[in-house]
């Protein structure tokens, strides 16, 4: 099974690394495919360039053989549906079982997202519990009706849902962006090399 991790990545943190090794390792996936969005289209313009925040990725993922860096989004250009990206994937990758993680607060979203349930229709999704973050509303009956072990998700080819406790990190890009345009540290919220990254690039 392969696992892919959609994001703004602005920046890429150690809440992502940790949410896509741990969901790796629970799952046995084979390999975890970043995708940052070219533009993405369920929240404002991204503060870092595309080109930079598809840089800080490759920085990120380098020194892990089981992590790679998809830029199908940023290729394609425009809206980065993700519907898009797991048709392509799906187109290029055949039979094999496909999981799209994210954690409980994009989630919660899911069933906002352009052709979500076609979506489930290509991959299975793997929910990240984040801090403070439980399944509402829509969110919360799709998972009841789609709900399954994580033991038994390669019984399916797609569309089932498991729910995967994580390492609560409480970071987030945004608590980043904020750090630093006021000048205060960085440091151990993110790789070394995406920090200096973005230092020397002044990106926030
Ligand atoms: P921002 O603060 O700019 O909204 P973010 O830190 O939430 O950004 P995104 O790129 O929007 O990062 O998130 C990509 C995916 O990573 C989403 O599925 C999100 O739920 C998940 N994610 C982000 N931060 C964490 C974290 N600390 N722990 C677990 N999952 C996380």
């Amino acid at each position: 099974m392969i696992g892919i991790l959609g994001g703004t990545f602005d920046p890429i943190h150690l809440g992502h690394l940790r949410l896509a090794e741990e969901v790796r390792e629970a799952l046995a996936l084979e390999q975890v495919r970043f995708v940052p969005a070219f533009q993405p289209p369920h929240r404002r313009m991204p503060m870092a360039s595309a080109a930079h925040r598809l840089a800080m990725v490759r920085q990120a993922v380098q020194d892990n053989p089981h992590f790679m860096v998809d830029t199908r989004e940023y290729t394609r250009g425009g809206a980065s549906w993700m519907v898009d990206t797991c048709a392509s994937l799906r187109g290029e990758q055949g039979e094999r079982p496909l999981v799209l993680m994210m954690g409980m607060d994009a989630f919660n979203g899911f069933t906002r997202w352009r052709a979500w349930e076609q979506i489930l229709g290509l991959v299975h999704l793997a929910i990240a519990t984040r801090p403070g973050a439980r399944a509402e509303d829509e969110a919360a009956e799709l998972l009841a009706e789609r709900s399954c072990p994580p033991a038994q998700l390669a019984s399916a080819a797609v569309g089932r849902i498991v729910e995967v406790p994580i390492t609560a990190l409480d970071i987030s890009a945004t608590h980043i962006r904020e750090l630093s345009a006021c000048g205060r540290s960085t440091r151990y919220l993110l790789p070394k090399p995406v920090q200096e990254y973005l230092t020397e690039h002044s990106l926030y």
